[in-house]
């Protein structure tokens, strides 16, 4: 049985990587991270939970504005709506390392 990659693509409403075919959006969970969100239009973020949602904030905040990883923890707010109870996490960073080997060449010894 073979798989098909073709299906297998960025979902255009959430933006996760996934079989098309089967796929369905997580819950939207709104997040708030003072000096970066009005407190009346808090960001939306796509997660399984409030801590996935805590995570691909700090992330979002890394690739655009704010570094997280080079300033340290980050308080970030997440609820489900405005009726609902909210969530404070303490978010941070780690660098991974990663190790390369580029061949620079190939000969008989
Ligand atoms: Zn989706």
């Amino acid at each position: 049985m073979s798989i098909k990659f073709s299906n297998y693509e960025k979902c255009p409403i959430c933006g996760k990587v996934d079989f098309l075919k089967n796929h369905k959006c997580d819950p939207i969970w709104e997040t708030f991270v003072e000096d970066e969100d009005d407190t009346e239009k808090w960001t939306k973020i796509y997660a399984c939970g409030p801590q996935e949602a805590a995570c691909k904030r700090a992330e979002d905040l890394d690739q655009y504005d704010h570094c997280v990883l080079e300033t340290g923890p980050i308080e970030i707010i997440v609820r489900k709506d405005k009726d609902s109870p909210a969530f404070y996490f303490n978010c941070s960073a780690e660098a991974e390392v990663v190790y390369y080997a580029d061949l620079i060449d190939e000969r008989d010894i």
